[in-house]
């Protein structure tokens, strides 16, 4: 960390002639008369503050003294990627909600107390990729979220962890919505920061909203502590040296799944790799390229290529540069395993020597969108008399529920699959022995295998992904002695890949179907490649409200 730490600054230093230096103190809160209790309850806090903390000057602002060598930082969001092809809805209940202490005290986040000020954990929402989110739910996370950023204030920084591919009921661009939300909680003096997965979807109220943002450079994504890393460091440095760095987007408008775009393999592999030598340009703070996510019906669903810095010229040239290579490789973008119907997935696995072959049922995978509780793996496993195959996992809460009741070695009728979304699949009806219950307390964390016709399955009441060995060893299976492995996944993450003997990826269908040319008619998504074959284009770049030179700035 201390050598990008370095490099940022270097870049900073350099660059900074173009850089527009913050003369006002970084932490101004305008208040309208409605907020007048806050202005009161912000004074009391700033002057308690101002009481305890040696060495503070005054401001000048509004009479509220602020500390010159601390600064106030909160941190928290909402990460969720939804389908909207999905006929599932995310509610409250599907979330894992982490809040005040709960969330500073999250593993992943101590990554934050290596920076010389406190961040302030607000509350962070997470959930397991689906469905559209409940609009009832939205708002009631969004207020939370608020209400806890609005008694942190007067903040000089704000950390947003976020996905980017959220779809709330009824509403396009939700980020947006979250975003601006929280723009006008914190007020126009505050930096924010943003960290987004690279299958998130941006749109120009995203971006002028935000003050920098990074996102994941790997697919499958192994970064995700070095993105926060980047996007909090970023923020660190700008206050430290007073600066409003210049955000620059570049919209591109291809979509492909992230099955065809995972950075192991080319055109993606060598399009992500330049992103650090540009990080390291005089007047670069940050470069990104996302994927976009294409099961989104909405205008903002594209790919983008982002810089922050301090140099606008240079930011608009990597921007303008990233989108115009993105739009040349658009036709390379293939799937880096072999592909087929199920069917031909299941022949291909027998006819073959070597074992585990993992086929991925990629259309339901849950980790991208997909329900989980489709069951036509079984349905097609069952057909092919295969005999040494195990299914993890389907998402079914009665059947796994009704191996509960009836308890270890018991042989009873089930109806599997279709639980979730009736719609999308019929029940498979067998016969099945229970093997294994996981010992839980917590009821939505139940998870059964059963026997049936030799061809284990691994039920679980909510939905969830086996995409790590410990998923099957937790439940006394071994992947590897199994002749065919399916999982609900697309791309293997690392893992899991490192067992596939081969891997082979089902083209099924479900809410993410990988077959994206015939996805059911748009409503709102912008003219894109493939959907638009023939599209012609030339890049352009947005630059953020809020950067220096804007109107809004
Ligand atoms: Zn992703």
């Amino acid at each position: 960390m201390a050598r990008q730490a370095e490099r940022i600054k270097e870049g900073v230093e350099r660059g900074l002639a173009d850089g527009r230096i913050v003369t006002e103190p970084p932490v101004r809160v305008k208040l309208d008369e409605r907020r007048e209790p806050l202005k009161r309850r912000t004074f009391l806090k700033s002057a308690a503050v101002a009481a305890l903390t040696p060495g503070l000057k005054r401001s000048g602002v509004s009479g509220i003294c602020r500390a010159t060598e601390g600064k106030r930082i909160a941190f928290g969001g909402v990460q969720i990627e939804c389908s909207t092809y999905s006929r599932i809805r995310t509610r409250m209940e599907d979330f894992t909600v982490k809040r005040g202490q709960e969330l500073a005290d999250e593993p992943f986040f101590s990554l934050l107390k290596a920076y010389p000020y406190p961040f302030h954990p607000t509350l962070l929402a997470t959930a397991v990729p689906g469905g559209p989110v409940e609009q009832e739910t939205y708002q009631e996370l969004k207020a939370q979220f608020l209400r806890r950023v609005t008694a942190l204030l007067p903040l000089d920084g704000l950390y947003l962890p976020m996905h980017g591919a959220m779809y709330v009921e009824g509403m396009q661009d939700a980020e947006g919505d979250w975003i601006s939300a929280a723009r006008q909680a914190v007020g126009k003096y505050c930096l924010i920061t943003a960290s987004f997965d690279l299958h998130g979807n941006l749109s120009r109220r995203v971006i002028d909203n935000l003050d920098m943002l990074s996102a994941f450079r790997t697919a499958p994504h192994i970064d995700r502590e070095e993105t926060a890393k980047r996007a909090c460091e970023m923020l660190v440095y700008c206050l430290d040296q007073q600066i409003r760095p210049t955000l620059v987007w570049s919209p591109i408008p291809v979509l492909m799944p992230g099955e065809r775009t995972s950075t192991l393999y080319e055109p993606a592999k060598h399009l992500w790799a330049q992103l650090p030598g540009m990080n390291a340009e005089a007047g670069v703070l940050d470069a990104s390229l996302l994927v976009g996510y294409v099961w989104a019906d909405e205008p903002r669903a594209t790919a983008s290529g982002v810089l922050t810095g301090t140099k606008p010229d240079l930011l608009k040239k990597d921007a303008l540069s990233l989108a115009q290579q993105y739009w040349e490789a658009r036709k390379e973008f293939k799937f880096n395993v072999p592909t087929g119907a199920l069917s031909e997935c299941i022949e291909r696995a027998q006819r073959l020597d070597t074992k585990p072959v993992l086929i991925s049922d990629s259309g339901d995978n849950p980790t991208g969108g997909g329900t989980g509780d489709r069951a036509e793996a079984l349905t097609e496993l069952l057909r092919h008399h295969v005999q040494n195959a195990v299914i993890a996992g389907i998402a079914d809460r009665p059947a796994t529920e009704a191996c509960y009741r009836a308890g270890v070695g018991a042989t009873l009728p089930l109806k599997i699959g279709g639980t979730l979304d009736p719609l999308g699949c019929k029940p498979v009806e067998v016969m099945a022995k229970v093997v294994f219950l996981l010992s839980t307390d917590n009821l939505p964390e139940r998870q059964a295998v059963v026997e049936v016709s030799r061809i284990s399955v691994v039920l679980t009441a909510k939905r969830r992904p086996f995409h790590e060995i410990r998923d099957f060893t937790a439940l006394g299976l071994e992947p590897t002695r199994f002749k065919i492995v399916v999982v609900k996944a697309g791309y293997l993450v690392p893992e899991i890949a490192k067992i596939a003997n081969p891997n082979l990826m089902a083209l099924t269908d479900g809410a993410i179907n990988q077959d994206i040319e015939h996805l059911p008619k748009s409503k709102y998504r912008v003219p894109s490649y493939p959907f638009v074959p023939d599209l012609r284009w030339t890049p352009f770049a947005v630059v953020g409200a809020r950067s220096p030179g804007q109107a809004q700035s």
